[in-house]
């Protein structure tokens, strides 16, 4: 079942037709060559991120209301459909796979879907998003299951204002969290920061400061209006990226890098250091014309755009024809013709995206 914008799918009908025919004819004919999912712009997508669970023991501001309402389980991908789903898209070419949530460490068996996901054959790269809340006790864990990089949310270094920011988070779990993540070897650390003015954007040299003294790296991200906030209006409280490299310069040498992770990040090296600072800015600088990924939400939807609600119901394809994987594969082939070219976000007006990120995976 395809659900998106009505009149973008019949203006574009014959061109997909034609479209999916290519890109299905090059999966399924030409069998030698690497398949690839690439849609109607060209864009090949081969990084897939996974939220496996809406639930969270944090209730972030920015990201969920505070009497959050969880997906029954029945309606939330099993571990064994996940894994299926990673394996079907690896075939079709991507790369890189990043769980995330919700916060993905709270859910039950994460290490052996970790374990069997970093395995699939073709995978580059297994990478995590977490709050770090879990870390100091599956930081070792994580190493063995194959994650190769992790990047942990902290916003604030001021143990009370992230009590603010979280509503149930303790700062010192996740610093012991992130200092074990070190421990047991995991390189190219990120931190990731959404800045809101007036709760933390003061501190932003402190937190830049914070990674050079821990030789890890960090992203400042730019709020997006994604479900109904009570805590802050998103317009008054949006601190664009320009305004943070104001605040930086004159503590920080900050050279431009053409780097790129593979996500949306902007970097600078800071001078004489390991640290390098990204920014995400979603509204300031739009990245989407090189967006290279999708993202299967915790109820199996693949999402084709964080920003619009363009989507296929892969659960619903899973469930009602087990072990059919070539109608999966057809899918998520077709999917790739309504991936919009961009997003629609709009700080200044109330969220036109009624889900939050911990659905659908940030
Ligand atoms: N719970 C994990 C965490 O916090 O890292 C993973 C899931 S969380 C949804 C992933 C990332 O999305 C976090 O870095 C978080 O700060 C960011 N995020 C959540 N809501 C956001 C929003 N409305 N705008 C921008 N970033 C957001
Ligand atoms: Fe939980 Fe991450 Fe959302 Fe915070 S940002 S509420 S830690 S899912």
């Amino acid at each position: 079942m395809l659900l998106g914008d009505r009149n973008c799918l019949l203006l574009c009908c014959s061109y997909c037709v034609t479209m999916s025919t290519r890109i299905y004819d090059c999966f399924m004919t030409e069998p030698s060559q690497p398949a690839q999912l690439i849609d109607r712009f060209g864009r090949t997508v081969d990084y897939l991120r996974i939220s496996i669970t809406d639930r969270c023991d944090f209730r972030c501001v920015y990201c969920m209301a505070e009497d959050m309402v969880f997906l029954p389980r029945a309606q939330v991908l099993s571990l064994e459909e996940i894994y299926t789903l990673a394996q079907v898209f690896v075939e079709l070419g991507v790369k890189k796979i990043r769980i995330t949530g919700g916060e993905p460490l709270v859910r039950k068996g994460v290490l052996a879907l970790l374990q069997n996901i970093g395995q699939l054959a073709g995978l580059d790269e297994l990478v995590l998003t977490t709050n770090g809340s879990q870390l100091e006790n599956m930081a070792a864990g994580l190493k063995e299951a194959g994650v190769k990089r992790i990047n942990i949310s902290l916003d604030t270094l001021d143990a009370d204002k992230f009590k603010v920011i979280t509503r149930t988070g303790d700062l010192h779990q996740v610093i012991r969290g992130i200092h074990a993540a070190k421990s047991v070897g995991f390189k190219r650390i990120k931190i990731n920061a959404v800045i809101l003015k007036n709760r933390n954007h003061l501190e932003v040299t402190d937190l830049v400061q914070f990674a050079i003294d821990n030789g890890i790296d960090i992203s400042f991200i730019e709020e997006m209006p994604l479900g109904v906030v009570s805590q802050h209006d998103r317009s008054e409280a949006y601190y664009a990226s320009d305004l943070i490299k104001a605040d930086l310069y004159p503590h920080f040498t900050l050279i431009q890098s053409l780097e790129k992770t593979g996500g949306p990040s902007n970097y600078f090296h800071v001078a004489g250091t390991q640290t390098r600072i990204g920014f995400i800015s979603p509204h300031s600088e739009n990245f989407c014309s090189s967006c290279n990924r999708v993202r299967l939400t915790v109820e199996g939807r693949l999402l084709l755009c964080l920003g619009n609600e363009h989507s296929v119901d892969l659960k619903q394809q899973l469930r009602a024809n087990p072990g059919n994987m070539a109608l999966l594969r057809q899918a998520i082939v077709d999917a790739m013709l309504i991936k919009p070219e961009k997003h629609e976000f709009n700080i200044h007006e109330q969220p036109v995206i009624l889900r939050y990120m911990n659905m659908t995976g940030g």
